[in-house]
Parts: C-alpha cells; structure tokens; sequence
C-alpha cells in the first residue's frame, strides 16, 4: 500500500502542509475554520467565506428581515 496523498488524512494527525492547515480566523457564517489561502471576504472585522451560503447567514446575523416598500423621500 502506497499512502502518497496527503488530502485523505485531513483531520491533523497525517503529514499536512501547514500553508493550508492553519487556521487564521474563523468565519461569520457558518462559524467554520478558515485556513491561509483562502478566499474570503472582510466586513466589519470579520472574515467570511467567499460563498454565498456564507455571505447570506452572516447578514441574517447583522442584518434585519424586511418587506421591501417604496422607498422615503430622504431630505
Ligand atoms: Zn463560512
């Protein structure tokens, strides 16, 4: 048996490469590790996924659902 990729042991205790493996934040969304390297965005401090899913959950966090309606007149 050949054990030559590193990805099938990604729980810590395999040979990782630690460019990946280390967690610098973690996200506002789904409240998951996020790793050097990956694509994130930046709000108010916080670091979020760069997805969709992530992006949603963490404005249901800081944000307010609503009805959209016509909008004031601003003066
Ligand atoms: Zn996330």
């Amino acid at each position: 048996m050949c054990i030559e990729n590193p990805m099938v042991l990604a729980n810590g205790n395999g040979i990782t490469d630690p460019q990946e493996d280390e967690v610098v934040h973690y996200c506002g969304g789904c409240g998951g590790e996020i790793f050097i390297g990956n694509e994130v965005w930046a709000v108010h401090g916080d670091l979020i996924h760069r997805n969709s899913d992530c992006a949603e959950k963490y404005v249901q966090e800081i944000g307010f659902p609503q009805i959209a309606k016509e909008e004031e007149e601003q003066t």
